[in-house]
């Protein structure tokens, strides 16, 4: 495989559209937004002007964009990439999506040919410029082989989580997962400080206990707790992946107590103006309500 078109080039798209690139891939890129493209034309990508141009010239289409109707729109809407790919083209959709659009996309795709993986991502933009991403692929073992050599290129840890839409179905629990663990450690530091306790207290005995989760003892040091709200991961993409991941819960009438106080409380972040920021950035609106500062000694306060 030689040729491949990548459609989406924000955040994550870019930097993975860049490894490609200088992994020796002839590139095709398209993104609504002309400029998030020039640095790779830059470099020597050739420009689309449609999910459907890019998908002529390409053996595999790589698609990055934000949430379940871009991914759809991307991929069937009338200039999609339906439209333009051949038979036998590989297209591997890496967006955070639910994995009923994904098999929606698949089906219609595999109408004429084509072989679709879904492949979301885990960890941050600073590990999509390094190769050093998660990725949790779904479809058929042979079409995820013969992509292993792109993969490479992109990540260090590769899930296989079974058919078409698994890969989608486990981001969406994992985020799940992870922002509920965001916004109850949040609490906990705000409700811990105004009992007396150091957020350094309070990391050493979660970190020693059933307590213990990653947003708290490794995203919030590094983050909200360090006085550093940049993301990371934005609060508006944490709470799409929730939404993403109830609307599936709902779908198979799954309760989702838990996760519907979570959206609710990242859905005031959001409102807080917080929806660029960090997702622990949610410490902030609690320490505002709360009238107290949670950062450890080593930033200063
Ligand atoms: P982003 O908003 O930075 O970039 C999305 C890009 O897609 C933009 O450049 C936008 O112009 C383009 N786009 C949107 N609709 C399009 C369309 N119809 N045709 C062509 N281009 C279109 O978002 P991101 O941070 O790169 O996230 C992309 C996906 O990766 C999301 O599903 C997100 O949940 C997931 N993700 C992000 C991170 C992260 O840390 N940013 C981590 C893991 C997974």
């Amino acid at each position: 495989m030689k040729s491949i078109a990548f459609i989406g080039l924000g955040a994550m798209g870019k930097p993975i559209a860049e490894r490609l690139l200088h992994g020796g891939y002839d590139l095709t890129v398209f993104d609504v937004h002309r400029d998030a493209m020039a640095s790779l034309l830059a470099a020597g990508a050739r420009e689309a002007t449609s999910p459907k141009n890019a998908a002529e010239h390409a053996q595999a289409v790589f698609t990055m964009v934000p949430d379940a109707p871009d991914a759809e729109e991307v991929a069937l809407g009338p200039d999609g990439v339906l439209h333009g790919i051949r038979a036998g083209t590989y297209y591997v959709d890496m967006s955070t999506i639910d994995p009923i659009t994904t098999r929606r996309i698949g089906a219609r795709l595999a109408a004429a040919g084509v072989k679709m993986i879904d492949c979301p991502v885990g960890r941050t933009t600073r590990h999509a410029r390094e190769g050093k991403l998660v990725l949790m692929m779904g479809g058929e073992s042979a079409d995820i082989d013969a992509m292993m050599p792109v993969f490479g290129l992109l990540g260090d840890t590769f899930i296989r989580c079974g058919p078409l839409g698994n890969g989608t179905a486990t981001k969406c629990v994992n985020n799940y997962v992870a922002m509920a663990c965001n916004a109850i450690s949040a609490e906990a530091f705000v409700i811990g400080t105004k009992a007396g306790l150091t957020p350094e207290h309070m990391l050493d005995v979660f970190g020693s206990t059933m307590a213990s989760n990653a947003q708290a003892l490794q995203v919030y040091p590094q983050f909200a707790l360090s006085g550093n709200t940049e993301p990371g991961f934005m609060m508006a993409l944490g709470h799409k992946d929730l939404r993403l991941a109830i609307g599936l819960a709902r779908s198979y009438d799954c309760a989702v107590p838990v996760g519907q106080a979570t959206l609710e409380v990242m859905a005031q972040g959001v409102e807080a103006g917080l929806g660029r920021k960090d997702c622990s950035s949610l410490l902030l609106m609690h320490e505002r309500a709360a009238g107290t500062t949670v950062r450890l000694k080593a930033t200063g306060s």
